[in-house]
């Protein structure tokens, strides 16, 4: 293998969608050296697949919404399990963020008098998700970047250099973080990373004392999923061999909508701006049947009868939200049964339609993509007829322990925003709920990183010769096995695997066929052999890349096996209930002699003053009886 080149960094962010980017420039824009790193092309990125929006409470087209009322829809939505503060700052902080995008460059979709407007989505009170169409992840990718520019260009009239304070490394992998002393141990803390120039197989080494975490979710490790093919999880399995924990990742959403057909295409996103616009979903006997399926829990928020429902659209403050704007895993639940009961589409989804719901070019103005994905992947014209959908593996709610405030895991010097960090979400994300998150906790996780690194003063961090030597050798050990399997083919395994035993509907028994699966898999992954060289070689990145999912995959299973009731992105079929019990618990994952190590840590209460957004019957359906504020007596 080649040289490995080292580079010096104050702060390095790995992933360069919406996350990591709103890190860099906080970090830049605090006065810190700072190289942003990603997997895949510059401006490639989940974040530039978003579609629908981002939520934030700014008001504009309901005048009632504000952060409280945001603040409890994300905390109905993740069904109580949210870390309380993160969801919090996320429902405070959102509407400046999506200004400080529009102040940067950002045109968003206009209200007639010329402001933000937002759209409905699921589980939003109120018309909340500021977008651009369809594409609204493009505009915000686009945004930050062009803020990278300005920040390079004020550097370029200081220093000389475009790149004296902040560079781009695109098409770098990394594959370990770098320490000072030993993983888990007292003491131990970040040095940097280690990594490779997906082009060329150089070797990199970053020295950096403060790394953020900011790789996004692990939908690869599922068959059918609306994930690219970076997704492997690399953040998540970088954290825990680092030393830190991650939390709850038995709850793993899966969206609603996906194709189901052509089969080289299922598993790709339909954008739930779909029935946010008015789309709805009906089975092969042409029933609405979403009505049959509101759970105790949102019976008083959603409509009974389609009329109810179809006269929400216009006149939102007397009439009940359609059920098709449930929360997606009830959404997901529902369709999948529909499916399972014989009521499916001719390709194993149901139908959703908005072509008898709004003129042809209003849903082309609407929904741009969605017409050409349809038009050109199924050749279905979804201003004319519906399309069919189900299920896909879309997003992890579970991911990196922090602390809400600053981003820091329990490893000194690692901080994590975006998808891969966990809590904010609880157990169930809601749309548009994603972007936003990815700016405010960017933001907080840049400004963590920063505030760390002064408090460190001059000394930095380094990690041994020996343990850069170890991980070179390991990143050419795959071209050295003479015998040893093709990495595509254990990838199938692991999606397999991951689909048909730990997916939308789980039991303890398939769970642990899986675990014994994934135990053979690790076996044979360790004999991975990849053909070739190391120029341009997606084989052996996969090869390097199958550990970590292999990794996540055990964190996901032995996690959905421990949480023995059903809430949100997790669904028991042998514990069907939602437990008050179980939503006091935490399930914490870490590294114990190279196992996956599994216990039980108290969820952080709701502040009386938050719990107070809360009825109690509502909050008695999900609280134990000692943890609800109490009842009111009545004098007469
Ligand atoms: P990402 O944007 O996923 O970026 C991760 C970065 O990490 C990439 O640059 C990647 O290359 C890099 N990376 C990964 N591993 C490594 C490694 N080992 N070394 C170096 N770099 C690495 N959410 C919403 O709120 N609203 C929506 O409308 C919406 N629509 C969506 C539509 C689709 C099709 C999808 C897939 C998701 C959608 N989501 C939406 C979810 C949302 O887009 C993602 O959750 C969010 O973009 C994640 O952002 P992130 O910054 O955490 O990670």
């Amino acid at each position: 293998m080649s040289e490995t080149t080292r580079h010096s960094y104050d702060v390095v962010v790995i992933g360069a969608g919406g996350a990591g980017l709103r890190a860099a420039i906080e970090a830049r824009q605090q006065g810190k050296k700072t190289a942003v790193l990603s997997k895949s092309l510059f401006g490639k990125a989940h974040t530039v697949m978003a579609e629908g929006g981002a939520a934030a409470s700014l008001g504009n087209v309901n005048s009632s919404d504000n952060w409280q009322t945001h603040f409890r829809d994300t905390i109905r939505g993740g069904k109580f399990m949210n870390n309380p503060r993160m969801a919090e700052l996320h429902a405070e902080e959102s509407p400046q963020r999506i200004l400080e995008l529009e102040y940067w460059g950002a045109l968003f979709d206009r209200t007639s008098d010329g402001r933000i407007s937002q759209r409905n989505f699921g589980g939003h009170e109120y018309p909340r998700l500021a977008h651009v169409g369809d594409r609204t992840g493009l505009e915000m990718i686009r945004t930050l970047q062009q803020r990278v520019v300005q920040l390079q260009q004020l550097d370029a009239a200081e220093y000389g250099d475009p790149e004296a304070m902040l560079r781009v490394f695109s098409e770098t992998t990394v594959t370990e973080l770098l320490l000072e002393g030993e993983p888990g141990q007292e003491g131990s803390r970040i040095a940097g990373a280690f990594g490779y120039v997906r082009e060329t197989g150089d070797l990199l080494v970053f020295e950096a004392p403060a790394v953020v975490l900011a790789t996004g979710g692990i939908g690869r490790s599922f068959k059918v999923t609306s994930n690219s093919w970076e997704y492997t999880g690399d953040g998540h399995a970088l954290a825990l061999r680092a030393g830190a924990t991650l939390l709850n990742m038995e709850f793993v959403q899966f969206h609603p909508t996906g194709m189901v057909w052509p089969p080289s295409v299922k598993g790709i996103l339909v954008t739930e701006s779909v029935r946010g616009d008015g789309g709805v979903l009906r089975n092969s006997e042409g029933r609405r049947f979403m009505f049959d399926y509101v759970p105790e829990v949102f019976r008083d928020q959603y409509a009974v009868t389609e009329e109810e429902a179809d006269g929400w659209y216009a006149d939102p403050a007397n009439h009940h939200r359609p059920p098709e704007l449930l929360p997606r895993d009830e959404v997901s639940r529902a369709i999948n049964n529909e499916v399972k009961q014989g009521r499916g589409s001719p390709h194993g989804g149901v139908f959703l339609d908005v072509s008898t719901r709004l003129p042809s070019e209003e849903i082309m103005r609407r929904l741009p993509s969605m017409y050409h994905q349809f038009k050109e992947l199924a050749d279905v014209d979804i201003t004319a007829g519906p399309m069919e959908v189900g299920p896909t593996c879309h997003y992890v709610m579970g991911g990196v322990e922090v602390d809400p405030d600053t981003g820091a895991s329990k490893v000194p010097g690692l901080f994590a925003a975006g998808e891969v960090s966990g809590g904010m979400h609880g157990s169930n994300r809601l749309g548009g709920n994603s972007l936003s998150d990815l700016l405010v906790f960017g933001r907080r996780c840049g400004l963590g990183a920063a505030s760390y690194l002064d408090g460190l003063g001059d000394e930095r961090p380094a990690a041994e010769t020996a343990v850069i030597d170890r991980l070179s050798g390991e990143a050419a050990a795959p071209f050295e096995r003479e015998a040893g399997e093709n990495p595509y083919q254990l990838q199938q395994e692991i999606q397999q695997t991951m689909n048909d035993l730990v997916g939308i509907i789980r039991r303890g028994s398939e769970i642990k066929q899986a675990l014994e699966s994934l135990e053979k898999l690790r076996e044979r992954v360790a004999g991975v052999r990849a053909e070739g060289d190391t120029v341009y070689n997606p084989g052996w990145h996969l090869s390097l890349d199958l550990h970590n999912m292999l990794l996540v995959s055990e964190a996901v299973a032995k996690a959905a096996l421990e949480r023995e009731e059903s809430r949100g992105g997790h669904t028991r079929d042998d514990f069907p209930q939602m437990s008050a019990r179980w939503r006091r618990v935490n399930v914490v994952v870490s590294l114990q002699q190279g196992g996956v190590h599994l216990h039980h840590q108290p969820l952080d209460p709701l502040r009386p003053d938050l719990m107070e957004l809360f009825d109690r019957e509502e909050l008695s359906k999900y609280l134990t009886e000692e943890e609800l504020p109490p009842a009111e007596r009545s004098d007469g």
